[in-house]
């Protein structure tokens, strides 16, 4: 026996989500159906809200309801500083490491593996803030996978032409790792450790 049609598009469309597989999908889907009315609407309203509300920052890319973010109006930030991260999950961890200075989030929807290539960079943003001659050193906190390595060299090599000193973050987190899941403390270490590439 098969699904209802409107059941089975609803489990079609929790699969495209990352790390839902068909099981979890059915048992997504089927919760959903069991659940009050209200609280499936909720649900909906709180998607449709964040995707009309937020968008990346102008200035950093950082996912925010405004526009600059929260983070670029902060005058007591370091503006000599720029981290340059992959996702705005990653800033969130190293924010709360207590790194104060500015980001530049990649917001990375390309997959280097599957043949696509860094030309699709909207890099404008970032080489603008270099060209301001306010960033004197740019900290690639990437992950460290073979993505997070290609473009922290085609990162640091456009930084280099505007003579901004280059550094990463110091080893620590696991190979394979990601920012977002590190804990703190590795974190505050390998962004203190950092070293210049
Ligand atoms: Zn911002």
């Amino acid at each position: 026996m098969k699904f209802a049609k409107p059941l089975e598009f609803l489990i079609d469309e929790l699969q495209k989500l990352p790390t839902i597989g068909p099981k979890t999908a059915q048992r997504l889907a089927l919760y959903l159906l069991k659940s009050p009315e209200e609280e499936v609407n909720k649900l909906v309203k709180a998607i449709v809200d964040a995707k009309t509300r937020v968008s990346p920052c102008s200035v950093c890319g950082c996912l925010s309801d405004i526009d600059p973010c929260m983070i670029c109006r902060d005058e007591k930030r370091d503006k000599g500083i720029l981290c340059v991260a992959e996702e705005t999950s990653d800033i969130i961890a190293i924010e709360k490491t207590g790194f104060k200075g500015q980001y530049y989030v990649i917001n990375k929807d390309f997959n280097l593996m599957d043949n696509n290539d860094l030309t699709q960079l909207d890099l404008k943003p970032f080489e603008e803030r270099l060209k301001s001659g306010e960033v004197k050193e740019v900290i690639l906190a990437l992950n460290p996978d073979l993505d997070g390595e290609i473009l922290g060299r085609f990162l640091a090599g456009v930084a280099e032409k505007y003579g901004v000193k280059v550094t990463k973050l110091a080893y620590g987190l696991p190979v394979g790792g990601y920012i977002e899941f590190a804990d703190e403390i590795t974190l505050r270490k390998a962004i203190e450790g950092r070293q210049e590439v």
